[in-house]
C-alpha cells in the first residue's frame, strides 16, 4: 500500500496467498451449484458459525438484505438499532426491496438494552397494527462497540417466545469474537441468520457469507437470485475468501492491538479526547479540542500520506487492519501533532 490508510478496514488488499488461492481456484457455474470453491466456502463458513448451510452474497449490505427478504413479508415490522448499519448506511434497502417497516430502537453506542427491544413486539391482533417478524441485532457495532453475548441471549429467547427470528448484522463477526475471547459460534448461537463480511479486517476482495439453516438458506438462494446475485464463476472469489476465514481470522487480535496502541498515543496529545474503554475492536472513535479548523485535518494528512475520513459531527473514526504497523501509527501521531502546532 502507498499510503496509510486508516479511514476503513475495506481498503485492505489481498495477502500473496489470496492471490494464489484465486488463481488456483476450482471453478465452475456456480447458479447450478457446480462451483467447488463456492460450495467448499458455504459449507467451512456455516460449520464456523454452527449453522447448517451458508449463502455466499456479493456484499454486506447485500447479505443483510437477502437475509430480511428471506425472514419477511411486505408490510413487517423489523425492529433494530437506531444506529445500527442497516439503519444508516443501506440507503432503505428494506423499504426498497422487502417493503418492510422499520421500528428503531435507541442504544447506548449500539448496545441495546433487551427489554426495550422485547417491549416494541406486537403481541396484540388488531387491524391498525404491523406484524412484527425480525429483529436484527449487529455484533461488533459499527461504532467499534462489542454487544456482550448476555444481551444478545435476551434478546434471542425473549423474541423466539413470540416466534420473532433474529438476524445478526456480523460484518464485524470475528472482531467480535475475537474481542471477547469466544469462538464465534458462542454469538451466532443468539440468532436464526447471520452475515459476515470476508472483505473487511479479513482482506479478501469481495463478498459475505449469509449462514443459518437448510430450509432457510434455500429460499435465500433463490432471493438472491431474484435480487441478480447469481454469479457463476464466482469461485475466484470464494476462495480468498475460504483462505481469508481459515487464516486472518487468526489474527485480529494484532488489529485490535494496534488500535489500543493508536488510541494511548492520541491521548497523549493535548486536545484529543477519547475514551480507551471504548476501544474494542479494531476502530478508535475521537474528538479534537483545538483552535484549528479540524476539517483541514484530512487534507494536512493526506500531503503526509495518511488517508483518514470524516470528521462526522466533529468526531473521527481511525480504522486499523493487515496493512497497519507501529511505525504507521507512530508517522499518524507525529503528523497530527505537527498539525495541531
Ligand atoms: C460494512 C458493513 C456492512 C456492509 O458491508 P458492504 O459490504 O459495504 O455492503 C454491513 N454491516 C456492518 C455493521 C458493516 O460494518
Amino acid at each position: 500500500m502507498d499510503f496509510i490508510d486508516l479511514r476503513s478496514d475495506t481498503v485492505t488488499m489481498q495477502t500473496k496467498e489470496m492471490i494464489d488461492a484465486m488463481i488456483h481456484a476450482k471453478v465452475g457455474d456456480d447458479v447450478y451449484g457446480e462451483d467447488d470453491s463456492v460450495n467448499e466456502l458455504e459449507k467451512y463458513a456455516a460449520n464456523l458459525v454452527g449453522k447448517e448451510a451458508g449463502l455466499f452474497v456479493t456484499s454486506g449490505t447485500f447479505g443483510n438484505q437477502v437475509s430480511i427478504l428471506t425472514h419477511t413479508k411486505r408490510g413487517n415490522e423489523v425492529i433494530l438499532d437506531d444506529s445500527c448499519h442497516i439503519i444508516q448506511h443501506e440507503a432503505s434497502a428494506g423499504a426498497v426491496i422487502s417493503g418492510v417497516q422499520f421500528r428503531t430502537v435507541e442504544s447506548e453506542n449500539g448496545i441495546l438494552d433487551p427489554e426495550k427491544v422485547l417491549s416494541k413486539i406486537r403481541t396484540e391482533k388488531d387491524i391498525h397494527y404491523p406484524e412484527t417478524a425480525l429483529i436484527c441485532l449487529e455484533n461488533a457495532h459499527s461504532l467499534g462497540k462489542v454487544i456482550p453475548i448476555s444481551i444478545m441471549e435476551k434478546i434471542y429467547q425473549g423474541a423466539k417466545k413470540y416466534n420473532i427470528k433474529v438476524h445478526l448484522d456480523g460484518a464485524r463477526l470475528f472482531n467480535a469474537a475475537t474481542s471477547l475471547n469466544v469462538d464465534a459460534k458462542e454469538i451466532t448461537k443468539y440468532c436464526d441468520s447471520v452475515s459476515f463480511c470476508l472483505s473487511k479486517g479479513l482482506c479478501a476482495p469481495i463478498g459475505s457469507v449469509v449462514c443459518s439453516d437448510a430450509d432457510f438458506i434455500e429460499r435465500a438462494r433463490k432471493n438472491r437470485k431474484i435480487m441478480g446475485g447469481g454469479m457463476r464463476q464466482a469461485g475466484y472469489m470464494a476462495a480468498p475468501g475460504l483462505y481469508a476465514l481459515k487464516n486472518m481470522t487468526k489474527r485480529l487480535h494484532e488489529d485490535h492491538e494496534m488500535a489500543k496502541y493508536l488510541a494511548k498515543e492520541l491521548l497523549k496529545i493535548p486536545g484529543v479526547l477519547l475514551n480507551m474503554d471504548d476501544v474494542e475492536i479494531n476502530m478508535v472513535f475521537l474528538k479534537i479540542d483545538t483552535k484549528k479548523d479540524i476539517k483541514k485535518l484530512r487534507e494536512f494528512m493526506l500531503k503526509e500520506g495518511i488517508k483518514i475520513s470524516g470528521p462526522d459531527l466533529n468526531i473521527f473514526r481511525f480504522v486499523t487492519h493487515y496493512f497497519i504497523r507501529k511505525e504507521h501509527v507512530d508517522k499518524t501521531i507525529k503528523v497530527l501533532k505537527d498539525f495541531l502546532g
